[in-house]
């Protein structure tokens, strides 16, 4: 086929789906054949498999990351009053759980470099009211973690890992979600790890912490209709659980691979401006981002060759209109106003084929206005 002729999607798991379709058609066969649901052994299974492979005691299946978030600031007793550090950029369901539990955010601008957290400019913004650090391993590397333990030790402040994106992703020979008090995961579908359907988990070493977060996700419920505390319902279903698995056992090898087209994108593409990822950690390019100068320019170049790029994210936080109340204004975090005008996210995913990575780079170097 001629290069030209074919088009580049920005994800495609229709691809993973047929690697894997017997095993995933078999496990969802015998969740329907059991006709079990809800918090049943595949659940259970799945927690178990996940613990094993971040190297944490506990792992609590929810219903998204989103609720993740919110689930995680509870446990904590983060509420009222209580201030949370965040970084400015991220996907919005960082900050919507601190709001959720009526928490405040305290936004910290990021690296220019890194797209992390500015660990410089954190301490500046603590005070007795700052109840925990929520960090975003953002794109899938991690945060610098090393400057955010010692921070939060000094101030006696608790660790929360976003690690959202982060499935995988390794920090000094530690899992991301394994460095902080508490961390949270998405199985979203278009994840490193993704359900087919919503999906997440909190994970935790504290047993307190664990049995406390198992009561939150199941209305607050210790024995059946006997409610210790005001709980909720997010539950993972045992169909995606099942899902789960499966796919867990094939994340490193998908990564892998995504790792393998992010250097190819890096060695070939000629010009560019990409993450800097941190020494200490590993990548598991969940997105592979590059700045360009004119994006909305580039961004159709791409299109009219039949490339799909997509950004993340085109609206920094603080200028979001549900955070209106904050008080923000343009002009507080330049690092990430700046980098939300001109980042953009390439093709990534596994099974790409060689034609669709070799178009992605020959379209963007024969590109003119890098
Ligand atoms: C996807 C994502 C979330 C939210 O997860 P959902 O499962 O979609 O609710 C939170 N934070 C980050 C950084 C994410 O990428």
């Amino acid at each position: 086929m001629n290069i030209k002729n074919i088009s580049v999607p920005f994800v495609n798991f229709k691809r993973e789906y047929k690697k894997i379709k017997k095993e995933i058609n078999l496990a969802i066969k015998e969740v329907l054949e059991d006709q079990a649901f809800v918090l049943g052994k595949r659940v259970e299974e799945f927690e178990k498999n996940y613990s094993n492979y971040l190297g944490i005691r506990h792992t609590i299946g929810i219903n998204s990351g989103t609720d993740g978030i919110i689930l995680a600031l509870k446990a904590l007793n983060v509420g009222e009053g209580d201030e949370v550090i965040t970084p400015a950029n991220s996907f919005f369901a960082t900050t919507l759980g601190i709001e959720q539990v009526k928490a405040t955010p305290v936004f910290v601008d990021i690296d220019e470099e890194t797209y992390q957290i500015d660990t410089n400019k954190i301490e500046d913004k603590i005070t007795k009211r700052t109840k925990a650090i929520l960090l975003v391993h953002l794109y899938g590397t991690c945060a610098n973690m090393e400057d955010i333990i010692t921070i939060a030790k000094k101030h006696n402040i608790y660790i929360i890992e976003d690690a959202c994106q982060a499935h995988g992703v390794e920090y000094k020979g530690k899992k991301a979600g394994t460095l902080g008090d508490i961390s949270i995961f998405s199985f979203y579908p278009s994840k490193n790890l993704g359900a087919y359907g919503d999906g997440g988990a909190v994970c935790t070493d504290n047993e307190e912490l664990a049995v406390k977060l198992k009561l939150l996700r199941n209305y607050g419920q210790r024995v059946k209709y006997y409610h210790d505390i005001l709980g909720t319902n997010t539950r993972l279903d045992e169909i995606q659980a099942a899902i789960l698995s499966v796919k867990l056992k094939y994340l490193d090898i998908w990564n892998n691979s995504r790792n393998k087209i992010a250097k190819r994108y890096t060695k070939n593409i000629k010009t560019i401006k990409t993450q800097t990822v941190y020494k200490s950690s590993t990548h598991n390019y969940h997105l592979y981002v590059i700045e360009v100068k004119n994006r909305e320019e580039f961004i159709k170049y791409m299109h009219n060759n039949d490339i799909n790029c997509q950004i993340h994210y085109p609206i920094p936080l603080h200028l979001q209109q549900a955070l209106k109340h904050l008080g923000y204004k343009e002009g507080d975090f330049p690092i990430t106003e700046n980098v939300a005008k001109h980042i953009v996210s390439l093709p990534m995913y596994p099974f790409m084929t060689n034609m669709e990575i070799k178009k992605v780079i020959d379209t963007i170097n024969t590109y003119e206005n890098l």
